[in-house]
């Protein structure tokens, strides 16, 4: 800034000439007119119109004039910066103007459209037809019984008359539970069958007991097309005075009926089970073929193999050493049990053949089921 000086003229010093302060001032309205928005337009006015914009500093270069030069200069200088700002306030009413016109078609609600797309989720196919079949035996008069899922070695074999050395508890079947000190015989293992419900059923009611009862189950397989280590059972147990094979029977009958349709038949063939005693395998006849591809080479059956039947579980009257270690008198009561894989049955009631489909948890293969909430 130069000192006052009563020689000076405004002409002779640059930056306060007429032609000078009229170009700063055209091109700092050029550059008002080409903003395009608000933040253009912010930096626009820090060049042409703030502190150190052209006009500004002409502004202070008027101080150092001789009274005689001030007035000029001034009202010169003055209305250039006058004609900036108001050329700066209109533009941004436009620009502003123009921004709450975009928000608003930005932001409208279409309140016609649906408002969660999210879909609904649903219980797996395992769980509806783990109930179904409950459904099936509390409509009997059973009540549904439920254990823990880790379980003693006592429950989970011993009352069930597996002895020691029996081969269901060497490592190759069993999941054990380390003790707190790392040992391996803590006594406690993941239940490898929910039988150990039974007993703790027989341990905790009043005779007669009639108890279903569904849940997971551990053995140490592999995961592939026909195991998994995690797979649910459903088991039933009557006690009660009086029980034979054949209400054994025809409680085995309604199920199939219940679940597969009237026509269904089943059979009990002689097998073995330490908790039962005797003891069978039940099979119901293949309710694809119904037995027609037994003999006949033209018309193959996949799902029973060309057999007729389907093994569905095992069975039997409770062996008297099973009553006798929950403290029923077997002279008195006697009882009947039937377990089986929930897995197995939704295989072949719905032609799963994979049942590493029913653990991946992708919904491709559980919609199909329905969705049952
Ligand atoms: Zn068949």
């Amino acid at each position: 800034m130069s000192a006052p000086n009563k020689s000076y003229d405004p002409v002779e010093v640059e930056a306060l000439k007429p032609e000078e302060i009229d170009r700063a001032r055209d091109e700092a309205l050029a550059a008002i007119a080409a903003a395009a928005d608000l933040d253009a337009l912010r930096e626009v006015k820090a060049a042409h119109a703030g502190d150190r914009s052209p006009l500004a500093l002409a502004n202070r270069e008027i101080g150092a004039l001789p009274p005689h030069a001030k007035a000029e200069a001034g009202k010169r200088v003055g209305q250039a910066r006058g004609a900036v700002n108001k050329a700066l306030q209109a533009r941004r009413e436009e620009l502003e103007a123009e921004r709450d016109e975009r928000v608003l078609a930005e932001e409208t609600v279409d309140v016609t459209l649906p408002h969660d797309r999210l879909p609904a989720g649903a219980r797996h196919p395992l769980t509806t037809l783990s109930e179904r079949i409950e459904d099936v035996f509390v409509a009997m008069g059973y009540e549904v019984a439920e254990g823990p899922e880790v379980e003693t070695e006592w429950f989970n074999f011993d009352a069930l008359n597996i002895a020691p050395d029996h081969p269901a508890r060497t490592m190759q079947d069993t999941f054990f539970v380390r003790g707190r000190d790392g040992g391996e015989d803590s006594g406690v293992v993941l239940r490898t069958h929910t039988s150990p419900v039974q007993i703790r059923s027989l341990l905790d009611r009043e005779l007669p007991v009639y108890v279903v009862c569904p849940g997971r189950v551990f053995r140490t397989d592999e995961l592939d097309a026909t195991h998994t280590p995690v797979f649910t059972q459903v088991e039933l147990l009557a006690v009660d005075e009086g029980l034979t094979m054949a209400d054994l029977k025809g409680t085995l009958d309604h199920m199939a009926r219940a679940l597969f349709g009237e026509d269904m038949k089943t059979r009990l063939r002689p097998s073995y089970f330490p908790f039962t005693e005797p003891s069978a395998e039940m099979d119901m006849v293949c309710f694809v073929c119904h037995g027609e591809s037994v003999g006949n080479a033209d018309r193959p059956c996949r799902t029973c193999s060309s057999e007729g039947w389907i093994e569905l579980g095992g069975c039997g009257m409770v062996n008297p050493r099973v009553l006798t270690a929950c403290g029923v008198d077997p002279e008195r009561y006697s009882g009947f049990a039937f377990g089986f894989g929930i897995e197995r049955m939704l295989m072949f009631r719905h032609n799963v053949e994979d049942m590493r489909d029913m653990v991946e948890g992708d919904v491709r293969f559980t919609r199909p089921f329905g969705m049952e909430i």
